[in-house]
């Protein structure tokens, strides 16, 4: 019997459907205060996209941290500051900042 083969758009739908489950799982992790499983699932949404070259959903993209890949909720892991137009995230884990423009 040989192997069904699936196409390459079939592997994007399936992925950006998981990189969705794990970022949902991992907002319910950080609502319980359990943190490193929280940023364990952001570890592993990233590993998918990277492996199946499908890109992190663009309004996924600014829930994580991009230097330490830590899960960034509001009081919990990050600070939210809007200043000059711009929304200013400061991690918890790293303490460093991303500035993004309010459009
Ligand atoms: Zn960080």
């Amino acid at each position: 019997m040989s192997k069904r083969k699936i196409s390459k758009k079939m592997i994007q739908i399936i992925t950006q459907k998981r990189i969705r489950t794990l970022f949902s799982l991992a907002e319910s992790k950080v609502k319980q205060k359990d943190i490193t499983l929280a940023n364990r699932y952001i570890i592993h949404a990233r590993n998918l996209s990277m492996k199946n070259v499908s890109p992190i959903p663009h309004d996924l993209k600014h829930k994580y941290c991009k230097y330490c890949y830590s899960y960034l909720y509001p009081q919990l892991t990050c600070r939210i500051r809007i200043n000059h137009g711009r929304i200013i995230k400061q991690c918890f884990h790293c303490k460093k900042i991303t500035r993004i423009p309010l459009k």
